[in-house]
């Protein structure tokens, strides 16, 4: 699965797994936000939080599952 992504794609799935991502969490630790809160939810806008618990993005949450489910 991984290997038919663009490279895009892929970088993105490499720095959600990392952690190093362009969420208020990480960007807060190099003060490139001012906070480290989701400005749709106001949870700390970690990896999980954005790929499983942020309620802003619950029908792509379900659709990712989806997908996930019916290619393995
Ligand atoms: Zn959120």
């Amino acid at each position: 699965m991984l290997a038919s992504l663009p490279w895009g794609g892929f970088s993105i799935i490499t720095q959600l797994h990392t952690g190093h991502v362009a969420l208020h969490d990480y960007l807060k630790c190099f003060s490139h936000a001012e906070s480290p809160f989701c400005l749709r939810c106001q949870a700390h806008e970690t990896p999980e939080h954005f790929l499983v618990f942020c309620t802003c993005f619950t029908h792509k949450h379900l659709q990712l599952w989806h997908d996930i489910l019916h290619t393995v």
